[in-house]
C-alpha cells in the first residue's frame, strides 16, 4: 500500500513516520485520560506490537482509502432509518424478518452515539483513565421486552445469495463479531439492557445485472448474531498492562507488512553496508 502524507492542501510533504500530536499517544502510566476505540481494540488483538508503537510510541502507520461507496450505504440507511425513528414507523426491513415488535431506538445520545471520530458509546475501564470508545451504526430497540438491540450495516460484493451462517462462520468477519462483542459490553457497562440477539444489515451488490445503467442493486439480510462480551474485559486488561509496560512486544508472525519491511531493510539497508564493506576492501588491497 503506497500512502504519501499531503498538507491540508494536498501537496505531498515529507512523512516521518511519527504523528504531529503528542496527544495522540499514551505515556506508560498516565493520568489524564486517554480514550481507546473499539478500531485500536481490534489492532491489540491482532497485533500487539502495531498497538503498541501506535498508541503508545506515536507512530503514524501508512492509512487506507476511504470506502466511500460502503460509507454511502451506511449513510444512507441512517437517513431511512432516522426517518422511521422520527416518525414512529417501521422501517420496511422488520416485518419480512419477524420483528414487528421492534423500533429505531429513539434517544437523545444517539446522534453522538454514531459519531466514531468524536463522541461514540464510552465507557471508563475500572479505575484506569482508559476510556473505551465505539460508533455504532444503529440501535433498535424491543418493545416486549424493552432491551436495545445493536446493528451494524455492512455492504460487500459477493457473487450468490448470503448464507447467514457462512457469513458468521467466515474468518474473515471475525473481527465483525468482536465489534458486536465489544459495542454490547460499552453499552451494558453504560447501564443499559442489551438484547443478547444483535444484527448485521448485510448489503450485497449484485454482480450478475446486464450493466451499470446509473444504478446498482443490492440484496440486504438481516444476519442474527448472539453477542458474548465475557472476554473483553480481561483483554482490556491485558491491553491497558500492555500500554503500561516500556517493553514493545511481539510482532504477528502472519503479518506481511511486517515481513515486508524486514526484506526492505535487508534489500535496501544491508546492500548498501555490503557495497561500502566491498569498496572498503579494495582501498585496502
Ligand atoms: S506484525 Fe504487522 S501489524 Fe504487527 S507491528 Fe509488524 S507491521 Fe504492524
Amino acid at each position: 500500500m503506497i500512502d504519501l502524507k499531503r498538507n491540508c492542501k494536498k501537496e505531498p510533504v515529507k512523512a516521518t513516520g511519527l504523528r504531529s500530536r503528542a496527544s495522540s499517544s499514551y505515556t506508560p502510566n498516565q493520568k489524564t485520560d486517554f480514550k481507546i476505540s473499539r478500531g485500536r481494540f481490534s489492532n491489540f488483538l491482532t497485533c500487539k506490537r502495531c498497538f503498541y508503537l501506535d498508541r503508545v510510541k506515536g507512530l503514524d502507520a501508512p492509512g487506507t482509502p476511504g470506502w466511500t461507496l460502503n460509507e454511502t450505504t451506511d449513510l444512507l440507511l441512517k437517513k431511512e432509518f432516522d426517518h422511521c425513528r422520527e416518525n414512529h414507523k417501521a422501517h420496511r426491513l422488520f416485518a419480512p424478518n419477524g420483528l414487528r415488535h421492534v423500533v429505531p431506538f429513539d434517544h437523545p445520545e444517539i446522534d453522538n452515539w454514531r459519531d466514531s471520530l468524536h463522541h461514540g458509546l464510552k465507557l471508563r475501564h475500572k479505575n484506569t483513565s482508559i476510556i473505551l470508545t465505539g460508533g455504532i451504526d444503529d440501535i433498535w430497540q424491543d418493545t416486549n421486552t424493552q432491551q436495545l438491540i445493536i446493528v451494524d450495516y455492512k455492504s460487500q460484493a459477493k457473487n450468490g445469495r448470503v448464507d447467514k451462517q457462512e457469513y458468521l462462520d467466515d474468518c474473515y468477519h471475525d473481527g465483525y463479531k468482536v465489534q458486536m462483542d465489544f459495542y454490547a459490553y460499552l453499552l451494558s457497562g453504560m447501564g443499559f439492557d442489551v438484547h443478547p440477539t444483535s444484527y448485521f444489515l448485510v448489503c450485497n451488490a449484485k454482480r450478475d445485472e446486464d450493466g451499470f445503467y446509473q444504478t446498482m442493486h443490492f440484496e440486504e439480510y438481516l444476519v442474527p448474531y448472539k453477542w458474548n462480551s465475557n472476554w473483553i474485559e480481561k483483554k482490556v486488561d491485558e491491553m491497558v498492562n500492555l500500554m503500561n509496560q516500556h517493553e514493545i512486544p511481539e510482532p504477528n508472525e502472519s503479518c506481511k507488512n511486517c515481513a515486508y519491511s524486514e526484506q526492505y531493510v535487508k534489500e535496501v539497508h544491508l546492500s548498501k553496508r555490503e557495497k561500502a564493506l566491498i569498496i572498503q576492501g579494495t582501498l585496502f588491497s
